[in-house]
């Protein structure tokens, strides 16, 4: 399902285990960040697209948080 509703997304980088997944899928949304050596996501509202929601679900420790913006 793909709608309009703005999101914030971070990354829980103590639950991270850096498997590049998400930077690989979306690397438009995430990025490595050196100073954590996990992924991070950037820091604007982002539409909450049916591919963030996939990629939410692939995260394996599931560390990818959505909250409203
Ligand atoms: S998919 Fe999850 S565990 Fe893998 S790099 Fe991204 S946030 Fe970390």
């Amino acid at each position: 399902m793909v709608n309009d509703k703005k999101v914030r997304v971070t990354v829980d980088y103590f639950h991270c285990k850096w498997c590049e997944a998400c930077v690989v899928e979306m690397p438009e949304l995430f990025y490595y960040d050196e100073s954590t050596g996990k992924a991070a996501a950037v820091s604007e509202p982002v539409d909450l697209s049916a591919e963030l929601e996939r990629v939410v679900s692939i995260c394996p420790t599931d560390c990818i948080e959505i909250s409203d913006p």
